[in-house]
């Protein structure tokens, strides 16, 4: 699985994507009375079912009209009983089931089916007991679509009705009867019933299909053992492309791929197509092992909030799989990178699967790494690899704070699950293996994971198996506890360094702690790669502090190539030597000092005379990451209201040295492809610098342009605008246009299916900063082609904007229970909590913490935390350094 992250909107795009839940429970649910439960059918299992009962193969039978608001199902389970009994633990959620019956011996016993708890644990109670072993248990129910992209949903699109599933974490149990859980790995034999002529799509390849009269009835054949979480159910009038990936050296026969996707988009699935053949070539050689599965499927829905690697049957964003050869290096880079990781998964997952949700950090933070690692191998020029440094560095933002979690933790209880996938998972996780699999060498870490692979091929494995796997391949007892001291434990290294003598340094690691808080004491062992000049030396820093030396010219690089998860601290000299080659540093090296001067200040220590100066030097780098984060920290420091009017011009006017003469020198022609024959990583920085001259310097001639542009492309000149600069241009627009140009931009998005144009405008909307459109977005307008998910974005993003912030939580706080029951499930648990992060004022920690009850025991629950922690943080930085921030930047000229 993988969320989709906006650049440059981070705190505003982390939501857009999270998994949504419609919770909307079906009428039997919602009327079921409370379950008493029996003395000898034991206690409801919070977390694993455990094994009394052990599922072997699975028949599941549905018929899906998406047209219709309810699916019908007839599942059948062979199962193992340990021991003789007439109760079975297992899972179910919302389902109205009107049979249950168990096949033993010969012979049927009926029983009764009870949804147990919210999370979809159920007992069933047999008439008689059932003997020990086989046995097949057989259920008839039906259940509700849901809006948002969990379980099995619906979509209409263009006047058509689809559906899709989307089941992890714990979402199958949903959409059929099941022991849902990952380290269940079984055949399953599907079958699906649509209105006739329809297409669907299972995990395996289809072997019959027939029509007759109203339906079409498609049989697939029987899966390799695969968990329910990565099962596939897809039913409509899809389109499609064909075509096969050839043999490889690892592959003898060719293996059918086909690209499928609502009707609009079936003209623009070739690339899609072509390049996922190039992209599964990669993994195989990688891995040397062919493709794991018989065929591989890659489909689109318009609001999957990412990817899901269902075995041979992947779920994709639209936007991810919908574009072509004059695509934005921003749209190539997510196909790259999403595309190599969810098939990467094909085997990192799929064939090999976790054995509980404790494990689902390896699943993540491995494909993490291989989805930036091999999308870099398919295409080098989109500078892919700098990416994941990029979200290793922001996720050091969320580990820094005192609350969390490790990467790796222990997973009881069902309402845990899904906030394992957080950035901790996939920022931290993908940067920890990248930072493990450089120390003990590239060649060493592939063998590891070939022979975990080998050893664990289509059963399951666990951390320790892995690590087991690695410490064979490293021959270094000292890399199995230094991977754990990183895995096992949260927080950020911050490693200081002191001058002890010619060419030495002390090193000294502590956990690192923002302004204000207090931190554990805590060591880890820290790979530390120095570079100085052509020198490097690597050592593996286990005690609190050591003694390194390295004998280069030039300033001291503390985390060369920035693969190390650590931050460091320098004297000044050094800090400011450093600053001073923030032009030509390398795009890791530039990253990761940039965020420990970021840190530092944070901490109370770099000067705001070393922030100025490094967005100066940072912004001439021209590589397209390291030049984007030159300005972050200033910038997010001023939404959040650190600054005064005089330094916020300051800053305007800082951007603007920074960024206007880049942007001359670039040049920039708003119209579709006028600058498609740039080098990728140029297409990328421009439209960085476009959207900071337009949004923070409000610059007059930028914003001329991109009104001129879109007022164009509102008059029907499609060619007028290239989708890389919609965000920017539809912000731009709204400013002068207001209310009135809120609500043709809404016409313009709703009228549309464009998988970039819609969400780039809905956004806008939603980030307009302005509070008689945010008002309207929120309270009074009404369309039933606004989608769920699309309203409930629009309403995190009027809280996650600066001058609509205090509107949108107080209308969140007087309709929480509505917008938590509307549909967006998960979205809101997760997504309300990370906007409030915005706040920057003690005052405004009791109305936050006040919400404390309504996100207990989900997964909302760790958000609502980390909320709380950054808000005091942030009050104790303003008081300790906003003044002398804000005289800075006021003599910025
Ligand atoms: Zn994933």
């Amino acid at each position: 699985m993988r969320a989709l992250l906006l650049a440059a909107t981070m705190l505003a795009g982390t939501f857009a994507t999270m998994p949504a839940r419609a919770a909307e429970p079906a009428a039997a649910a919602q009327a079921a009375p409370a379950v008493t439960i029996p003395a000898e059918a034991g206690a409801m299992p919070a977390g694993k079912l455990g094994d009394a009962v052990v599922p072997k193969a699975y028949r599941l039978d549905l018929d899906l009209d998406p047209a219709q608001p309810r699916f019908s199902g007839h599942a059948e389970i062979d199962v193992t009983l340990a021991k003789a009994g007439r109760y079975v633990w297992m899972h179910g959620r919302d389902l109205a089931v009107k049979s249950v019956t168990a096949r033993v011996g010969g012979k049927t016993v009926s029983g009764t089916f009870q949804q147990a708890d919210p999370t979809g644990v159920a007992l069933v109670t047999f008439a008689e007991p059932l003997p020990a072993g086989a046995a097949t248990l057989a259920f008839d129910y039906d259940g509700a679509f849901n809006e948002g992209p969990s379980g099995l949903f619906r979509v209409h699109v263009d006047d058509t009705w689809y559906g899709w599933s989307q089941f992890e974490s714990i979402d199958a149990r949903s959409a059929f009867p099941a022991f849902d859980e990952p380290g269940f790995k079984t055949p399953f034999t599907v079958t699906i019933t649509t209105p006739a002529g329809q297409r669907a799509v299972s995990n395996a390849p289809e072997v019959a299909t027939e029509t007759k009269g109203a339906k079409t009835v498609h049989r697939f054949a029987p899966t390799l053992p695969l968990p329910s979480y990565l099962v596939a159910l897809m039913a409509g009038p899809f389109v499609g492309v064909e075509g096969a990936v050839p043999a490889t050296p690892q592959r003898a026969a060719a293996l059918p791929l086909r690209v499928i996707s609502t009707k609009q988009n079936g003209a623009s699935l070739g690339f899609a197509l072509e390049n996922s053949k190039s992209i599964v070539a990669h993994l195989e050689n990688y891995f040397g092992q062919a493709f794991p599965f018989p065929k591989l499927d890659q489909i689109t829905a318009p609001i999957m909030p990412g990817a899901m690697e269902n075995a041979g049957a992947d779920l994709y964003e639209d936007s991810i799989l919908v574009l072509d050869d004059k695509a934005s290096t921003a749209q190539k880079r997510s196909f790259g990178m999403v595309v190599s990781h969810e098939l990467a998964h094909q085997w990192f997952g799929d064939m090999v699967s976790p054995a509980w949700w404790d494990d689902i950090w390896l699943n993540e933070s491995f494909a993490n790494w291989m989805g930036f690692r091999i999308g870099n191998e398919w295409r080098p020029d989109l500078n892919i690899g700098a990416g994941a440094l990029a979200e290793g560095f922001a996720a050091m933002g969320t580990d820094a704070l005192r609350v969390g979690r490790p990467i790796h933790e222990k997973i009881t209880r069902n309402s845990q699950i899904d906030a394992a996938f957080d950035t901790i998972t996939y920022g931290k996780g993908g940067h920890v293996v990248a930072m493990i699999a450089a120390f003990m060498g590239d060649t060493k870490f592939r063998d590891g994971v070939r022979g975990y692979m080998a050893k664990h091929r289509y059963g399951n494995a666990s951390t320790a198996d892995f690590f087991g796997a690695m410490a064979d391949a490293a021959g270094d007892p000292r890399i199995l506890p230094a991977m754990q001291s990183f895995t096992d434990q949260q927080g950020v290294p911050l490693v200081t360094f002191a001058p002890a003598g010619k060419g030495a340094w002390t090193v000294t690691q502590a956990r690192y702690a923002r302004l204000g808080t207090e931190m554990p004491a805590q060591t880890w062992g820290v790979p530390l790669c120095l570079r100085q000049g052509d020198a490097r030396q690597c050592q593996l820093v286990v005690d609190k502090s050591a003694t390194v030396r390295i004998a280069g010219t030039g300033p001291l690089v503390p985390n060369a190539g920035g693969t190390g998860y650590y931050r460091f601290e320098l004297p000044a000299a050094q800090w400011n030597a450093l600053i001073a080659q923030g032009a030509s540093l390398p795009s890791g090296e530039a990253q990761a000092t940039i965020d420990s001067l970021n840190a530092s200040f944070q901490a109370g220590r770099a000067t705001p005379a070393q922030l100025v100066a490094a967005a100066r030097a940072f912004g001439a780098n021209p590589d397209s990451y390291a030049s984007d984060e030159a300005t972050s920290l200033l910038i997010g420091l001023d939404d959040r209201g650190l600054l005064t009017p005089a330094a916020h011009e300051g800053l305007r006017r800082l951007v603007r040295e920074v960024r206007a003469p880049r942007l001359a020198a670039l040049g920039f022609d708003p119209r579709a492809g006028a600058h498609a024959a740039d080098d990728p990583d140029k297409q990328a920085r421009r439209v960085s610098l476009v959207a900071e001259m337009a949004d923070v310097a409000e610059d007059p001639a930028t914003d001329a342009t991109l009104v001129k542009a879109t007022d164009a492309l509102l008059g029907g000149d499609a060619k007028a605008l290239d989708s890389a600069f919609y965000g920017s241009a539809f912000r731009a627009w709204l400013k002068p246009a207001g209310l009135a140009g809120a609500k043709r931009l809404m016409e313009l998005a709703l009228s549309s299916e464009d998988p970039l144009l819609r969400p780039a405008a809905l956004r806008a909307i939603g980030r307009s900063n302005n509070p008689e459109v945010a008002k309207w977005l929120v309270e009074d307008f009404s369309d039933k082609r606004l989608r769920v998910s699309e309203k409930l974005t629009g309403v995190a993003m009027v809280i996650a904007s600066s001058k609509t912030r205090d509107y949108g939580f107080a209308y969140a706080q007087a309709n929480l229970e509505a917008l938590l029951g509307a549909g967006g499930g998960i979205f809101l648990t997760r997504a309300l909590p990370q906007v409030l992060s915005g706040f920057c004022a003690a005052d405004k920690v009791p109305a936050i913490e006040a919400l404390r009850p309504r996100f207990a025991n989900n997964a909302g629950a760790l958000e609502l935390e980390r909320a709380i922690e950054r808000v005091k943080s942030c009050a104790v930085l303003k008081d300790a350094r906003a003044e002398a921030l804000s005289a800075e930047l006021a003599k910025v000229k």
